[in-house]
């Protein structure tokens, strides 16, 4: 599946439209540039997980939990990490939790993803966005085709 999204709005509700749709145990993998929307999608995924908490950027505290919405959401940003590092703040234990785990830079961890996941690749288009999503594994791709932006 790919979508243009023209401005910062439909970047906002394209990520309320997955948001609505996901299930525990999701793990979505956002790559893209920087600026490229990842922290913007995830605040329209938080909008359609019926969270209503103030969405900021995990960056320096590498992990935020929002848990008043329909799922819990682990949102990180594992931007200054590198492999092997996941390990440091527990990473295995949010992909054991019934919520929808969210990673900005999530490749930079490529060997500590779990099997099945689904990969929101964000590119600059114009003046706009491109998205694209893949799943990887065999869970992962079913539930990225389920899935609509
Ligand atoms: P990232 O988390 O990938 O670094 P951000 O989500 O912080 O990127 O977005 C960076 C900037 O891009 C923000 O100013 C945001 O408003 C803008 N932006 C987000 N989505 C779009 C879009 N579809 N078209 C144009 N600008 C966008
Ligand atoms: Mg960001």
């Amino acid at each position: 599946m790919e979508k243009y999204l023209k401005n910062e709005d439909e970047m906002l509700r394209g990520g309320q439209v997955i948001g609505e749709q996901l299930q525990a145990g999701d793990v979505l993998v956002l790559t893209g540039e920087l600026g490229a929307g990842k922290t913007t999608i995830t605040k329209g995924i938080a909008l359609g997980l019926g969270i209503t908490q103030m969405i900021k950027s995990p960056t320096y505290t590498i992990v935020r939990e929002y848990t008043n919405g329909r799922l819990p959401l682990y949102h990180m940003d594992v931007y200054r990490l590198g492999q092997g590092e996941g390990e440091s703040f527990g990473l295995e234990e949010y992909f054991e939790q019934d919520g929808v785990v969210i990673m900005e830079w999530g490749n930079n961890l490529r060997d500590e993803l779990p099997i099945d996941y689904i990969e929101v690749f964000l590119n600059y288009e114009g003046d706009g966005r491109s998205l694209r999503i893949e799943g990887q594994g065999a869970n992962g791709k079913r539930r990225a085709n389920e899935l609509v932006a």
